[in-house]
């Protein structure tokens, strides 16, 4: 595996991307201001939070985001596995829109959920952490999808070395979305990740999630088209 990743390729109209998302409706502000898109798909079985864009600078979450919107979102269908999908592109439009890592206050989002080992550092750090657990809006609103949605299944789209990273008891589902994309699965990804999502809903509350790194610097047009098979493995 090659340890010199290549940069994400930048969608070159960024503010276009997003307001493609609008039909999905708004479910609450950034710190920024922005709009986050998302809405919930009726369904039967079982309930899925589907998440791209927690980092804004992973544009390759954020492709294969707007691929599934397009194939799917964008008529108000789902994939035909009954499951009931909570949907979210973009959950940090600030950094989409200014091409970060970051919130629009500097936070790491993926360091700024209140897990039982949150860590408080400084800011302009890579992993700021914020003010305080759970000081961002895009924060609140996904612990209060998770209150109100209860997903038994959280996929989560970022982009780094091809992995599918699993925390808690996600095996099952990492070996779906592996038999459509040959990533390595992993548990461990070689450094603690304390108020991150995958430590929150799975470590400690054992909903089942993976964090998909989708690999960076794969051109956008062939994001979708990659991963659309994981994808539809287990949504
Ligand atoms: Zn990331």
């Amino acid at each position: 595996m090659a340890e010199e990743l290549k940069a994400s390729e930048k969608f070159s109209a960024p503010h276009a991307v997003l307001a493609n998302f609008a039909p999905l409706g708004v479910l609450g502000k950034s710190a920024g201001g922005a709009p986050i898109y998302g809405r919930r798909f009726a369904g039967t079985g079982k309930r899925i939070l589907f998440i791209g864009g927690v980092h804004g600078n992973e544009t390759e979450g954020i492709a294969a985001t707007q691929g599934f919107f397009d194939e799917f979102a964008a008529a108000d269908k789902k994939p035909q596995h009954g499951s009931e999908l909570f949907f979210i592109p973009v959950l940090n439009p600030d950094g989409f829109l200014n091409a970060s890592r970051h919130n629009a206050n500097g936070v790491d989002l993926n360091r700024n959920m209140p897990t039982r080992d949150w860590l408080k550092n400084e800011p302009g750090e890579k992993y700021y952490s914020g003010p305080a657990a759970a000081s961002e809006s895009e924060s609140q609103l996904l612990l209060q999808i998770l209150d109100d949605f209860k997903p038994e299944f959280i996929l989560s789209l970022h982009s780094w070395k091809p992995m599918f990273n699993v925390n808690g008891p996600a095996h099952a589902y990492a070996r779906k979305m592996r038999s459509a994309l040959p990533y390595e699965i992993t548990e461990d990804i070689g450094y603690p990740t304390p108020g991150s999502l995958g430590t929150y809903a799975g470590f400690e509350r054992e909903i089942p999630t993976i964090t998909f790194e989708i690999e960076r610097g794969l051109p956008l047009a062939d994001v979708y088209r990659t991963v659309r098979g994981a994808l539809l493995a287990v949504l």
